[in-house]
């Protein structure tokens, strides 16, 4: 059942997402959302719709494993996983809502998010001198005001703000940091731009975000008041595996380019696919890629049984980034000129995807930090 919901995946990725993806695409989230209502009602009448969600939620109820595999296949197009509405970040938020929210809060937002009527986004990282690796210098507050709160404070990279229907946005209160669900039409909360960040097809971009004098009834807390945190650290272990499962699909993609090219370009009458370098370049390519997989699904099966990721998350998320990130390039390497180009191939729009993996979802550094004080018992 599993390898025939894989295929089937691969087959939606190749004949309808690869052949509407778009330069024009970059950097502009109206266009993505036009194409993904041309995807979604597709992706849903072939079964493969929700891949991650419990099956009363209108999801396939996959575990960890059988969606891994799928999450890659769907990964392969930039708009894969949004058409099957598995993307971050209304997928981490869907999680966040299922296990948080009250029966009025999944009704409100979890239901329209499923259905993928609705996208949404998350909002922690604050600039300078705000939280950013380090959650404790949380800046943006929300205080008790009557029955509600009023929040205050300054957001940005929100990834899929432009458009979004309602954030998840974590604020320090007196009792501790705490999530609070704000409807993005809230006269107190303002999209101040849209940033146009390295990775180029991010669904509803990447917002800069301004609450002031926000005011939200006392039903918008998401969770208890002051297990924000808590919270937050529970959201990202799953939400960093599903990133490099779906990011796995796309290296494959680049290599799968990459591959094309050198079968078929010559250089002083030589295929470069018959000359040693090249073939010394995709053999590390695949090594990574296999390492990356593994390792991946280890985390995977290890969550399926109910165990602890907190170190193997870790460990996986930054070899993952940074293997995926040697493959793309190696791939534009092998491009030649074309793996510079952004209109005639893959490669260089995905390149510029891979970068930002190693600081998102916690910088490389922070992590070996954090594994070398844990191993070390410090
Ligand atoms: C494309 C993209 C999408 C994002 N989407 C979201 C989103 O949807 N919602 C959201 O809330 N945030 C989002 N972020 C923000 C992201 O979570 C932060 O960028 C990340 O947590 C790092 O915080 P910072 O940018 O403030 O870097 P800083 O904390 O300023 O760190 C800068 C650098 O210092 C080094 N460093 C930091 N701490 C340590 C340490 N302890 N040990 C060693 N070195 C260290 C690292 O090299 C790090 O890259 C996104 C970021 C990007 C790039």
């Amino acid at each position: 059942m599993s390898q025939a919901l894989v295929a089937r995946v691969r087959g939606f990725i190749d004949r309808h997402c690869i052949p509407i993806e778009s330069a024009a695409h970059v950097h502009d989230p109206a266009a993505m959302d036009a194409a993904l209502a041309q995807l979604r009602p597709l992706a849903r009448e072939l079964g493969l719709y929700l891949p991650q969600m419990p099956v009363q939620e209108g999801g396939l109820g996959l575990s960890w494993v059988a969606r891994a595999a799928v999450f890659e296949e769907a990964g392969r197009s930039y708009l894969g996983p949004a058409a099957l509405n598995c993307a971050a970040p209304d997928q981490p938020n869907m999680i966040s809502l299922l296990r948080q929210g009250t029966a009025a809060q999944r009704e409100r937002y979890l239901r329209p998010l499923a259905e993928g009527r609705i996208r949404s986004c998350f909002a922690m990282t604050e600039p300078a001198p705000g939280a950013g690796s380090d959650p404790s210098m949380l800046r943006t507050n929300a205080r008790r005001d009557g029955d509600g709160w009023v929040i205050d404070g300054h957001k940005w990279f929100i990834t899929g703000a432009v458009g979004a229907v309602f954030c998840i946005v974590l604020a320090q209160t007196d009792e501790g940091p705490t999530q609070f669900i704000v409807d993005m039409d809230n006269p107190g909360l303002h999209l101040v731009r849209a940033i146009k960040a390295l990775d180029p097809y991010a669904v509803g971009g990447h917002g800069e975000l301004r609450f002031t004098a926000c005011r939200v009834g006392g039903d918008a807390v998401l969770g208890e008041v002051g297990q924000g945190l808590a919270y937050a650290q529970q959201r990202l272990e799953p939400a960093r595996l599903s990133h490099c499962l779906r990011l796995l699909g796309r290296a494959r993609r680049a290599m799968e380019a990459a591959q094309a090219y050198v079968c078929e370009r010559s250089s002083f009458g030589e295929r470069l696919a018959d000359l040693q370098q090249v073939q010394a370049m995709v053999a590390d390519c695949h090594i990574d890629l296999h390492a990356s997989r593994l390792m991946s699904l280890d985390c995977a099966r290890r969550m399926d049984e109910g165990l602890s990721v907190k170190t193997e998350s870790a460990m996986t998320k930054v070899f993952v980034s940074e293997a995926l990130g040697r493959i793309a390039d190696r791939a534009s390497q092998l491009c030649g000129a074309l793996g510079m180009s952004e209109d005639d191939a893959p490669v260089a729009l995905i390149v510029r995807e891979l970068r930002p993996f190693r600081i998102y979802d916690g910088a490389s550094e922070l992590h070996r930090a954090t594994l070398g004080r844990r191993f070390l018992k410090t």
